[in-house]
């Protein structure tokens, strides 16, 4: 019988050893390098039965819906407490070692009643109500809330240029996310100054109030709330997002009309510091259970909506990664912990709180591995401090093929872990499809039913994998 030709003649293995082979060859990943197969083939079975329990289970969407329940978790609020306690159940239900908490002081603001907002004396339209949200830390409106004529800018040099003309103004800043950009973290960095700083540029020229257009590439009726801080020194203004259907409203009256004013009304407070907490629960290594591979994303919100992809969805990926881990006997010689931060969204205390903790001494962390990329389908992984640590991690990337995931990236890491990082552990992020992330991030929208559980459960399997590789490998 004629010898049969073609990949059809090979077997299981070899055919993955070609396919592992080619895909280095066409990979730009500095990572790879042939005989990648032989180091991650050891591992070949615990990750075929890490993605089988996982896509059988899609737990990582159960621990979602327990997170979400807790509604939006703002920091510092009643919600974000009740989160705390949610976490901290979950890890001792799926029996974790250790499960502790870590006190956290925060700072916590409050929305107040909701906003109202209006343009008045439009000579086309009349009065047309606006939607908008104040922007987290902004101060409220004075009570009766304030009317004001609207400048446009598309820009600070814009700001500038106009000077002294905006006083006793509402500045609108209205860039739009640049969708020419491919990268959707890159296009809302490219936007989120005006939200970060607008209203203290604003007011150094002695604006009112700061209206900013939300941060989406979708045109709706959602206003999208974030962080915005005040320079020292400079009168502080009210500052509100506007929803980009009225962005583009009010742009286009502006245009026509020339004057037009906003009404704007709004009460969030500053409330001080309050007490809160990361959340810890870990499975000790059996050898050396002082080095640490990290798992993790924030369990803090905005308050908008309930958090579900930001970043409900790195909390539950971090536990559902660590349940697959225990729940398959795997024994991982080093520490593998989850880490559920807290107040990432208003600068991130938690993180330094958990990096100086007085429960860090004697431990060194590996690996830090921060989902706060919202629960979508993974394209790649993004780590390595250094080409050396990128080439081990890239050792393993044959192991998570099956999901799709062929590259590993430059970057990694977050605002969570960053302080970790600067002690000396190596990033490592799962990269997903974020191209829907900013329709969602911040705003009303971001609920449980916005986030699939497949794709979630894609997120957890790779976790999973590379956290027991890696606490049996180090890096
Ligand atoms: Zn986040």
């Amino acid at each position: 019988m004629r010898k049969p030709s073609g990949s059809a003649a090979l077997t299981r293995p070899m055919a993955r050893l070609l396919g592992a082979v080619l895909a280095c060859a066409l990979a730009s990943a500095p990572a790879c390098s042939p005989g990648n197969g032989s180091a991650a083939s050891r591992y070949r079975d615990a990750a075929d039965r890490i993605r089988d329990m996982g896509l059988r289970d899609e737990g990582a969407i159960e621990f979602l819906r327990r997170i979400t329940a807790a509604g939006p978790r703002l920091t510092g609020s009643a919600e974000a407490a009740a989160a705390v306690e949610i976490g901290r159940r979950l890890m001792l239900e799926m029996g974790l070692d250790r499960v502790h908490l870590e006190l956290v002081t925060v700072n916590r603001w409050t929305r107040g009643p909701k906003e109202e907002a209006r343009i008045v004396g439009s000579a086309s339209l009349g009065t047309v109500p606006l939607a908008v949200c104040a922007l987290g830390g902004s101060i409220a409106t004075p009570d009766g809330g304030l009317t004001a004529p609207v400048v446009e800018v598309g820009s600070f040099e814009e700001l500038d240029r106009l000077g002294p003309a905006v006083s006793g103004r509402i500045v609108f800043f209205n860039r739009p996310m640049d969708r020419t950009r491919l990268d959707a973290f890159a296009a809302y960095g490219g936007a989120a100054d005006q939200r970060v700083r607008g209203a203290s540029e604003a007011a150094r020229h002695g604006a009112v109030a700061a209206l900013v257009r939300s941060l989406t590439f979708r045109v709706d009726d959602h206003p999208h709330t974030g962080l915005m801080t005040y320079a020292e020194g400079v009168a502080r203004i009210p500052a509100a997002a506007v929803s980009t259907a009225g962005a583009d409203l009010l742009s286009s009256l502006l245009k026509k009309e020339g004057a037009v004013s906003v009404h704007l009304k709004m009460g969030p407070r500053d409330e001080g510091p309050v007490p809160s907490a990361n959340v810890v629960g870990e499975i000790t290594g059996t050898d050396l259970p002082g080095e640490i591979i990290l798992l993790g994303g924030h369990l803090d919100s905005w308050d908008l909506g309930t958090g579900a992809h930001d970043d409900g969805a790195g909390c539950a990926v971090s536990l559902e990664a660590l349940r697959l881990i225990k729940a398959l006997g795997l024994r991982p010689r080093r520490t593998v912990r989850a880490v559920l931060f807290m107040d990432e969204e208003f600068g991130g205390t938690g993180g330094r709180f958990y990096a100086r903790a007085a429960e860090r001494t004697g431990e060194r962390h590996l690996a830090a591995m921060e989902s706060d990329r919202g629960g979508f389908l993974p394209l790649g992984l993004a780590g390595g401090s250094d080409a050396r640590a990128a080439r081990r991690l890239g050792r393993w990337l044959d192991l998570v093929r099956p999901l799709g995931i062929d590259s590993l990236g430059p970057g990694g890491g977050g605002v969570d872990v960053g302080p970790i990082v600067r002690q000396g552990a190596v990033p490592l992020s799962v990269i997903p499809d974020a191209q829907a992330y900013f329709d969602v991030h911040h705003s009303a929208l971001d609920v449980l039913s916005a986030v699939g559980p497949r794709e979630l459960e894609f997120q957890a399997v790779i976790l999973a994998t590379y956290a027991y590789v890696l606490a049996q490998e180090g890096i």
